[in-house]
């Protein structure tokens, strides 16, 4: 049993947690972070967001030499894959990102307990590691994060029939991958593979394409996935999925009522995720979850028991590394007086396929449901030099804008760089900007930005480059 008493134990490492830890220290907190597996980081680190994106980039590189390097007059010929090697580079960010984790708390002298966090009472954390010790502590932070969900008749088999962090590791390229669920995981790894060579089929529980973007911003996509070769089904019930040797057989209800079997070598299965709450002990010491199995907390991120604290995908709201980052920060700092606040109003939304899609703020059919009166401006890349030289035209940036005292409230990106352009629109509507504003701020030229205040100046009836 340790002796110490920790002002902070967090239990999990993600970006939720490690952050969190960071500034508990930072405020001058005796603080440990539990982690069950071998390396920090979560899930974000270690099996999504980095190794996804690095597989992007490098499948996104093999079809760039492969289909448009002649377009530059660049001639490539015998461009091959080397799919070991690219996994292997992949494995390599994490490491160098998992490790400089472990960098940070050796700097900020954060205990990293290593085993499987159980909360046995208010201010105790069990840790089930090589040896079971219980961390002391007066608080206690929850950022367990999400494991991946899936659909009944559907079970995982880990190989053929896998989740997110199978497919960023298959041996070799599927020759048809079957995607269940057309959200960001899908069309994320669903892009990865088909670049590589797959066939790729996505089967759609929805009857359109990524209904909680903005229309506009969905038709586009809906054009650009079909013309990059991915089989998005719309307004289809996935039955089963059935391993027959190396092929899985998905069964699915058809919009017409029929159903289909759909062959595949591979199925991946994206169909949301769910919180981590299993074998944390929360429930027996009073923390309520709601009926999804999400942890209730208040405006400051504590649960109903004094001392206990949650944030990240175990508590309601999108599932995302960098929502549960700002969670993980304004809970210590209330943790330690400070006024820590989110303002889920300005939190950026990125979907990394390509060309890539990202959002902030309300779409044009959520203002219309609430009634608000707004104006919007648009501009297509089509008409953006900087676009135009890197070859890289599809999109358009869309911006909604109240009717009367023009403050931005929701941008909505399609098009190259869209996930580093919105940083801008953020920044607007955190600071309460108008689209005036961003229409009078002078963008460099020849950049990607210029297609950001020229939808501005639309909005306010005075577009110039087109
Ligand atoms: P998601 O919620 O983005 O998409 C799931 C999709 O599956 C939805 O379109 C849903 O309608 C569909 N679906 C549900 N049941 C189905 C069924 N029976 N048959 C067919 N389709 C069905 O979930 P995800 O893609 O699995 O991602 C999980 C979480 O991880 C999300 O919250 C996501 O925001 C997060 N994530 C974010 C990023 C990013 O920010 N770029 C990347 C990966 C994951």
């Amino acid at each position: 049993m340790s002796q110490e008493t920790y002002d902070l134990v967090v239990i999990g490492s993600g970006p939720g947690g490690y952050v969190a830890a960071i500034r508990a220290a930072q405020l001058g907190m005796r603080t440990a972070c539990v982690e069950k597996d071998p390396t920090l980081g979560g899930t974000c680190l270690n099996v999504g967001c980095i190794p996804s994106k690095a597989l992007l980039e490098s499948s996104e590189r093999f079809a760039a030499a492969r289909l448009h390097s002649a377009e530059h007059g660049i001639k490539i010929s015998g461009v091959e894959l080397d799919l070991p090697t690219m996994l292997g580079r992949k494995d390599k960010v994490v490491k160098q990102l998992t490790g400089g984790v472990a960098g940070l708390f050796r700097k900020h002298k954060i205990t990293w307990a290593k085993g499987l966090g159980k909360i046995v009472a208010p201010g105790k954390v069990e840790v089930r590691g090589e040896t079971t010790e219980v961390l002391e502590t007066k608080r206690i932070l929850i950022a367990t994060g999400s494991v991946p969900a899936t659909i009944p008749g559907v079970a995982f088999d880990g190989d053929r029939i896998g989740h997110s962090t199978h497919a960023l590791s298959y041996p070799a390229v599927p020759e048809h991958l079957i995607v269940i669920g057309a959200g960001v995981i899908g069309l994320e790894l669903g892009s990865v593979w088909a670049r590589l060579g797959a066939k790729v089929t996505v089967l759609e529980y929805l009857p359109a394409l990524l209904p909680m973007m903005d229309p506009d911003v969905s038709k586009v996509a809906a054009k650009v996935f079909a013309k990059q070769g991915l089989d998005i089904r719309l307004g289809v019930k996935v039955t089963g999925a059935t391993r027959k040797g190396d092929v899985v057989d998905v069964t699915y209800t058809a919009p017409d009522g029929q159903t289909q079997t759909l062959p595949g070598d591979r199925v991946l299965v994206a169909v949301g995720r769910k919180p981590t709450t299993e074998g944390l002990g929360a429930e027996a010491v009073g923390v309520q979850l709601d009926r999804r199995g999400f942890i209730q907390v208040d405006a400051h991120y504590a649960t109903a028991v004094p001392g206990i604290w949650a944030i990240g995908d175990v508590i309601p709201g999108p599932m995302l590394a960098h929502k549960a980052e700002e969670e993980g920060i304004a809970a210590v700092e209330h943790m330690a007086g400070l006024p820590g606040h989110v303002n889920y109003d300005a939190i950026p939304n990125i979907i990394y396929t390509h060309p890539e899609i990202a959002s902030v703020g309300k779409t044009e059919p959520e203002l219309k449901q609430a009634g608000v009166p707004f104006k919007k401006g648009s501009f297509p890349f089509l008409a953006n030099a900087r676009a135009k030289a890197l070859g890289e035209t599809d999109g358009l940036v869309k911006i909604l804008a109240h009717a009367e005292t023009d403050r931005v409230l929701g941008v909505h990106i399609i098009g190259p760089r869209a996930g580093d352009l919105i940083a801008e629109a953020a920044v607007a509507i955190e600071f309460s900007a108008s689209a005036e504003d961003i229409a009078r701020s002078v963008h460099a030229h020849p950049t990607l930005s210029e297609v950001v205040k020229e939808a501005a100046l639309d909005a306010g009836g005075r577009v110039i480059n087109i």
